[in-house]
C-alpha cells in the first residue's frame, strides 16, 4: 500500500520534478521518477510470500527482470508485523540522479494473516511496482492503486494491469 523514498529520493524528485515522465492522456500510471539501470534486478527473500509477485512481474513483457540472487541482492524482500501502522506492505527505495541503486519491499503480517493468497499477490505486485518505478495513480483499475481493497477488492487485480505494464514500458 505505502511507498516511502528515502530522503535522498525526495530531494532528487524535488530537483527534477519537471522532468518527470508523465503519462499521456490515454493512461494513467505515475512514475516515481526512479529507474534501475541494471536489466536483472537482484532480489533476495528473508521472509513472506513474494515469489507469486516477482512471477507476475516477469510474466510480462516488460524490460527488467526480477532475479533471485541472495548474494548480491540490490533488493530485500521481507515480512515485518505492526498493527500500529495502517499499511499492509511498504516499499523504500533509495536513488540518485533518477537511478534507483537499492530497494526493499515488506508484507505487514499484521494485516495480512487472512489474505488469500490471490489478494496477497495483489499486495506483492503492488510493491514491486513501486520498486520498479510505479507510484500511485488517483483513478483508473490498476495494481498501483494505493489501497488494497480498491486494487483488490474493487478491481480484482492480483497482477499487472494494462498501464501499470504501459507505465514500465514507458518509463524504460
Ligand atoms: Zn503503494
Amino acid at each position: 500500500m505505502k511507498r516511502f523514498a528515502s530522503l535522498i529520493v525526495a530531494l532528487a524528485l524535488g530537483a527534477a520534478g519537471l522532468t518527470l515522465v508523465t503519462p499521456t492522456s490515454a493512461s494513467a500510471w505515475v512514475s516515481t521518477g526512479c529507474t534501475w539501470d541494471i536489466v536483472f534486478v537482484r532480489y533476495n527473500i528473508s521472509s513472506g510470500s513474494w515469489s507469486p509477485g516477482i512471477n507476475a512481474w516477469n510474466a510480462e513483457s516488460i524490460p527488467r527482470t526480477y532475479t533471485s540472487s541472495p548474494s548480491d541482492a540490490v533488493v530485500g524482500l521481507g515480512t515485518l508485523n505492526n498493527s500500529s501502522v495502517s499499511y499492509d506492505g511498504i516499499a523504500n527505495w533509495t536513488c540518485s540522479s533518477g537511478t534507483t541503486t537499492s530497494a526493499t519491499g515488506r508484507i505487514n503480517t499484521a494485516y495480512t494473516s487472512g489474505y488469500s493468497s490471490t489478494k496477497l499477490r495483489s499486495l506483492t505486485v503492488h510493491e514491486l511496482g513501486h520498486i520498479l518505478g510505479l507510484d500511485h495513480p488517483s483513478s483508473g483499475c490498476m495494481i498501483m492503486r494505493s489501497s488494497t481493497s480498491t486494487r483488490y477488492g474493487t478491481c480484482g487485480l492480483s497482477t499487472p494491469a494494462s498501464d501499470d505494464i504501459a507505465g514500465v514500458n514507458a518509463i524504460y
